[in-house]
């Protein structure tokens, strides 16, 4: 099967097709399916993947579809229009509704440059980065307004600490090189971003293994997810 028979939405269709992918990866074709899962909402996954196996597609098609559905709903959102209402001397925090943490700037940058990919021919629905070592005004005026934020986790905590960002409407949370971020020492910053992101739907975890301490980060933040060991 190709990726129509995923039944993903009408424009990522469209944009895999552009970017030139025929079949769905191994990753692709066991994660997308739960992920998506419509009935119910999508479910928890941690799953096991390498670079290079499709893994980013595999995330961001999913957490893509749910909001290219939610954006046909509700066309509008109150917040984005507040955000980028003429003529106000401030910005409403930004109020992203996924949010994608990644261990790197440079993992982080192309993740967020795959979703726009993703999203070439959705309207309504942008991507910012939130990395350090970028100027912080800059990355501020794009945030208003952005649906998918794409972070590393102590720089997106200190845009929140400093009323920038909201992160009460995120309903999907993806986490990236999962592995790599515990080295990194990033363990109390993602359990910091799990409490103030309760409140959402869905929980995706993607690590080159299952070693017992991501597995242990998984019982802290994930609400019995599935494996998919490839
Ligand atoms: P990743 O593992 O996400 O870093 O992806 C590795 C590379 O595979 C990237 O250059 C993607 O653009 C490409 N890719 C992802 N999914 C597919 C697919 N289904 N068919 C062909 N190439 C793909």
């Amino acid at each position: 099967g190709g990726f129509a028979a995923l039944g993903l939405a009408e424009p990522l269709l469209r944009a895999v097709a552009d970017l030139g992918y025929v079949k769905p990866t191994p990753v692709q074709q066991a994660a997308i399916p739960p992920a998506l899962a419509r009935d119910a909402d999508g479910a928890d996954l941690m799953v096991s993947s390498q670079t290079g196996s499709g893994k980013t597609a595999a995330y961001l098609l999913p957490v893509l579809d749910a909001l290219c559905r939610q954006a046909v709903a509700e066309p509008v959102r109150e917040s984005a229009r507040r955000g980028r209402g003429p003529g106000r001397g401030r910005f409403e925090p930004a109020a992203p509704q996924a949010l994608v943490l990644c261990p790197t700037r440079e993992l982080a940058q192309q993740v967020a440059h795959d979703a726009v990919d993703l999203l070439r021919h959705t309207r309504g629905l942008r991507v910012a980065t939130v990395v350090g070592g970028m100027p912080y005004a800059v990355q501020l005026q794009r945030l208003a307004g952005a649906a998918v934020v794409v972070a590393t986790p102590g720089r997106l905590l200190d845009l929140h600490r400093g009323g920038h960002l909201r992160l009460d409407a995120v309903q999907h949370v993806v986490l990236d090189e999962a592995d790599r971020m515990l080295d990194l020492g990033f363990a109390e910053d993602l359990a910091e971003i799990h409490r103030l992101t309760e409140g959402r739907r869905q929980t995706l975890m993607f690590s080159a293994t299952f070693a017992p301490r991501i597995q242990a980060l998984a019982a802290r933040i994930m609400r019995e997810p599935q494996r998919v060991a490839l």
